[in-house]
């Protein structure tokens, strides 16, 4: 394992300190880059508040802005389990620090989980897409990450590992308020599990940003919908971004799309649902008036994109 361990003027080969702390948060910063699961879980285990570094697209703007301020950090991505990314007939294996960019240049995961991939290509830039993961997108915990509301549609499962064994979560139980996740101090993440969709399904993810791209969720809506072959839906999974203190399943938003054709008139009911669900906060991107009307329309409009793709499955 590599361990750095370095004083205040060299927190990083390579970083310079005074952009990275700002006053005297801290004044050193230990760097460890284990290169299997169980080195990672002692360390984790070892040096308490410590906290793990996938891409570190959040992490170190958190720690150079000083809204982060870890004694030491646990660089996972020489872990192997952690690059894991296979599509297979049970569905998709996506280890915790996987690029953004290796999943979506993979046309084959697009084919069965186009929601969710298109969520993943509106993270930042394709610089940023090159580092950030979808598990750190999870694990930051922010309400208007793009990936939470379509890992939540497509019942995503997050496996979680920890000096005292492994568990699993599902992703709409994974965070718990803005910056808060449900890992104790020592657990992280190893992989998220997206079981293979039945057939007739398909997911699509809309948010809404006042710029054309580089800019987070006002407003984000995820939609999945399985559509039988007389044109009825049968299930569906409906998850609103940005507009709570975290991504929330909306169950009486997919409760007014089952046993319709996704009609006009559904559609509104599932987008009036979200709304009743929102409560959102105002600030200078949007009022909560704003968010909760425009949450609404972007659940109706992807649900009707969710719905074409389904039966064109
Ligand atoms: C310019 C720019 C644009 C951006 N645009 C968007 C955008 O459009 N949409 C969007 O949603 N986000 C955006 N982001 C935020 C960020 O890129 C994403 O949230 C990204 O997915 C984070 O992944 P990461 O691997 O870089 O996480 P990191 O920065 O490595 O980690 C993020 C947090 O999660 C924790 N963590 C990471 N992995 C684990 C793990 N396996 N177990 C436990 N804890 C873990 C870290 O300790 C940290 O607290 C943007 C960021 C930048 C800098």
């Amino acid at each position: 394992m590599d361990s750095i361990s370095t004083s205040l003027d060299k927190p990083f080969p390579g970083m310079v300190a005074t952009s990275v702390f700002r006053g005297d948060v801290m004044d050193s910063l230990q760097y460890f880059a284990p290169t299997s699961l169980e080195e990672a879980t002692q360390l984790l285990g070892e040096h308490r508040g410590s906290q793990v570094l996938a891409g570190g697209t959040d992490l170190i703007v958190q720690m150079q802005i000083g809204t982060a301020s870890p004694a030491s950090i646990v660089d996972i991505k020489k872990i192997p389990e952690v690059n894991t990314l296979a599509l297979s007939a049970s569905g998709l294996k996506l280890g915790a620090a996987v690029a953004g960019a290796s999943i979506t240049e993979k046309p084959e995961i697009a084919a069965v989980y186009p929601g969710l991939v298109e969520a993943i290509d509106l993270i930042g830039s394709t610089q940023i897409q090159g580092r950030c993961s979808v598990g750190g997108n999870l694990c930051n915990a922010s309400p208007a990450a793009d990936t939470v509301p379509s890992l939540i549609v497509t019942n995503a499962v997050c496996e979680i590992q920890g000096s005292s064994g492994t568990r699993e979560v599902a992703a709409e139980e994974f965070n718990l308020s803005p910056g808060k996740n449900c890992l104790s101090d020592g657990e992280f993440l190893t992989s998220i599990r997206v079981p293979k969709p039945v057939s007739g399904t398909a997911d699509a993810y809309l948010r809404f940003i006042p710029r054309t791209e580089m800019d987070i969720a006002v407003v984000g809506a995820a939609v999945s919908v399985t559509m039988g072959n007389d044109g009825i839906c049968t299930a569906a999974r409906v998850a609103i971004g940005a507009v709570a203190p975290t991504a929330l399943l909306v169950p009486a938003a997919a409760d007014a799309l089952i046993g319709t054709d996704l009609n006009e008139q559904a559609l509104h009911k599932a987008g009036d649902a979200a709304s009743e669900a929102a409560s959102p906060i105002s600030d200078k991107r949007g009022t909560a008036e704003y968010r909760t009307k425009v949450v609404g329309v972007l659940t109706r409009r992807a649900a009707a994109i969710a719905k074409k793709r389904a039966l064109q499955n």
